[in-house]
């Protein structure tokens, strides 16, 4: 060999010495990234660990937490508020019912007609109406008579003869998802305004008189029966399909539950007296905080960047709302400590960019390759991987923690097989119990819903749980206040 050749040989050598040098470099250091993702991924399940033992001591909390709330107004995180609804439609009403439902940018307006015993619902028909921008800044007065006006024409457009007396007043149930003081069934104080309505002057003032006014002076004979949050008429619309039906959950964008309680256990209420002993008590379960809940420090930062920190504790934990964005803090935490992202990294710092519906894609692909997961996120396979661990660890906690809740509002009645005064039992026989849930998160997300179904048979145990039926019920907001009209109807 030449000089010349023996130089080109050492320099080939040298460079390969050096690409092998950084090749093994990277994978030493690839090796290490993934050793800490892999770390952190650990370290995230260990803090959102749901243990039976665990969730034994949310139920309890729930239960202690709802006593304390119906002794007295403050005692406890979940407000209990009472919603003066004593007696739930059971399917022996009859005749045309109306209801509106307002509860964000969009208001429904609704029309059931109701056979009376056996025959149930004959037929329904809802519009759906979009609020102009600028009634929901502007005064109370010009917004219910928008309202009224647009209710009118519905009335006019459905009539179809077949109401008896012309001249009769026409029963509503009106929905208003907003913080009310309750006042009576029929009657309600607005407390504050969210969702993006600032109707200023409404504040203060009682919702179902303003709708009233609005519906006399658009010429319409007709007056508001109940006035209800959209839970209660879940609750409403179960109970019209299944007697046994205690209470109402809905997992959604955020998340609520309702039940039927005993008059005479809530203490702040002395000397409340209905016909049928038990009233629904809006637990306003959102808001629920024990130090039992297992929260890791990407809840705390979501809790701290969010607009109402220390508040909704528990929704920010269940619900769709939030879900996704938990998942996206510990990946792109990942992304910055272990750099397992690349250039993918970059979207995952903003905020709310990964919606629970999305997360519930990755988390529920089947395929083995994960095509899902890639076509939204990433190339690498086993970064794939670990984004649907992560998926799941959220979604299971979650779902178990909702399960928890339940099974606490079922020992708070004693229908959790726990024995006690109100136990499930009598003369020996357990008593079918039917809780209603409704909400996008649990009604098609399967992964969510086969959790939180399993959770609760784990919490009860076989025996007890075969007498719990957990059912997944229609939005009730809409056919749920008309059938309140019709059970607190003054016809
Ligand atoms: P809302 O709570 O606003 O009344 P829904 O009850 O329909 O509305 O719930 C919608 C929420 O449910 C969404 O914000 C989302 O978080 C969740 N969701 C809906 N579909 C899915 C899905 N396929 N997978 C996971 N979450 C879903
Ligand atoms: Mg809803």
């Amino acid at each position: 060999m030449g000089k010349v050749g023996f130089g080109v040989a050492v320099g080939c050598a040298v460079v390969t010495c050096a690409i092998a040098a950084v090749l093994l470099g990277r994978r030493v250091q690839s090796r290490r990234k993934w050793r800490r993702a892999v770390e952190m991924l650990q370290e995230f399940e260990e803090g959102c660990a749901t243990s039976i033992g665990r969730l034994r001591q949310v139920v309890d909390a729930m239960a202690v937490e709802m006593h304390a709330g119906l002794a007295s107004d403050g005692g406890s995180k979940l407000r209990m508020l009472l919603t003066f609804v004593d007696n739930l439609p059971d399917g022996n009403e009859k005749g045309t019912y109306y209801a509106l439902d307002l509860g964000g940018t969009n208001f429904r307006v609704l029309r059931v007609q109701l056979g009376g015993r056996g025959s149930m619902i004959l037929s329904h028909q809802v519009k759906h109406h979009p609020i102009p921008q600028e009634l929901m800044s502007g005064t109370s007065e010009d917004l219910f008579d928008f309202i009224a006006r647009t209710l009118k024409q519905f009335v006019e457009q459905e009539d179809d003869g077949s109401e008896q007396k012309v001249d009769e007043k026409k029963e509503l149930g009106f929905t208003f998802s907003f913080p009310v003081r309750q006042m009576s069934v029929s009657s309600g104080i607005l407390v504050k305004w969210t969702k993006g309505f600032s109707v200023e002057d409404a504040v203060g003032k009682d919702v179902a008189r303003c709708l009233e006014e609005a519906m006399t002076k658009a010429g319409l004979n007709m007056q508001v029966a109940a006035l209800v949050d959209d839970i209660v008429g879940t609750l409403a619309l179960c109970h019209y399909y299944d007697k046994d039906t205690v209470a109402a959950v809905v997992i959604g964008t955020g998340t609520n539950a309702c039940y039927v309680e005993r008059t005479d256990a809530i203490i702040k209420c002395q000397g409340l007296l209905t016909s049928s002993g038990g009233t629904v008590v809006n637990m306003e379960w959102g808001n629920f905080w024990s130090s039992h809940l297992p929260r890791t420090s990407y809840d705390i930062a979501l809790d701290d960047e969010s607009p109402n920190s220390n508040d909704q504790g528990f929704e920010k934990m269940i619900s769709g709302m939030y879900l996704g964005d938990i998942a996206r803090r510990v990946l792109y935490r990942m992304a910055q400590e272990a750099d397992i992202f690349g250039d993918d990294a970059y979207n995952l710092s903003i905020q709310f960019i990964f919606r629970t519906p999305l997360m519930a894609a990755m988390h529920e692909d089947e395929s083995p390759d994960l095509r899902e997961v890639r076509r939204i996120l990433t190339e690498n396979l086993l970064v794939r991987r670990l984004i649907v661990r992560v998926c799941d660890i959220v979604t299971r906690r979650a779902a178990r923690l909702a399960a928890a809740g339940i099974v606490g509002i079922l020992k708070k009645i004693g229908r959790d097989g726990s024995g006690g005064v109100a136990s499930g039992r009598t003369k020996g026989t357990p008593r079918r119990t039917v809780v209603a849930i409704e909400g996008g998160l649990y009604a098609h997300y399967s992964m969510f819903r086969e959790y939180l179904n399993e959770a609760v048979v784990e919490i009860l145990g076989e025996e007890v749980a075969q007498n719990v039926v957990l059912r997944v019920s229609e939005d009730g907001s809409g056919i749920g206040a008309a059938l309140l009209a019709a059970a607190y109807s003054s016809n």
